[in-house]
């Protein structure tokens, strides 16, 4: 059979440094997913993932839990081409049941000044779940401007614009399996502190 030359860039080209490994990736998502699954045994969780960042993670995490649980996935703006957090915040897409006496986990990507998240806890909190926690893949702490209670992280990571495993820059890069940080060229000016 003939190999199809490729012309495209690979997009691994744009990677400035790999953050995270695909491998590192794995076992933390294990561990993470292995303490839910003890903290959460009988408690039929309902996990609330935001799109689209946190998809991959989500398939990742919870096929590392063994207890019954079921999903649900909203979208809200963030960022759009932009490396910046605009801090409006905008429901694209609504629960699809309601969550009232359910145990809610909210599945993040990555937090970093909070304000999206801080915006989706009291949305959430008015539909009178049992229980909310927050577990998130990445902390970005330095930038962090709304006080969050993160029950579960995966690592912390200093302020650098990171893309892979489901964090894109402008649509792209979401299929990158491991993090890693983006090469400045290709968003121009870097993103101010
Ligand atoms: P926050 O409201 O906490 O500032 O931003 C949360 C959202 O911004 C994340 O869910 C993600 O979509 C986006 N975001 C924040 N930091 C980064 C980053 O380093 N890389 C990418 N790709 N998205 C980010």
């Amino acid at each position: 059979m003939q190999m199809q030359e490729t012309t495209a860039a690979p997009i691994h080209a744009d990677v400035e440094e790999v953050l995270l490994t695909g491998d590192q990736i794995r076992n933390r998502v294990a561990e993470l997913g292995r303490q839910l699954s003890t903290d959460y045994a009988d408690r039929d969780p309902v996990l609330v993932s935001v799109l689209k960042g946190s998809i991959i993670f989500l398939a990742d995490l919870i096929r590392a839990m063994e207890v019954p649980l079921s999903l649900d996935l909203m979208e809200v703006s963030s960022y759009g081409a932009s490396t910046e957090s605009s801090g409006q915040v905008r429901i694209l897409k609504d629960l699809s049941k309601p969550i009232a006496g359910r145990h809610v986990i909210v599945v993040e990507d990555i937090i970093d000044t909070g304000l999206t998240l801080n915006y989706l806890l009291k949305y959430l909190a008015d539909k009178n779940p049992a229980s909310v926690r927050i577990v998130c893949l990445l902390d970005k702490p330095a930038r962090r401007l709304a006080e969050i209670p993160i029950d579960y992280r995966g690592f912390t990571i200093e302020d650098r614009f990171v893309i892979g495993y489901g964090l894109d820059y402008d649509e792209r890069y979401r299929n990158l399996p491991y993090i890693g940080v983006l090469r400045p060229s290709v968003y121009g000016t870097p993103p101010e502190d």
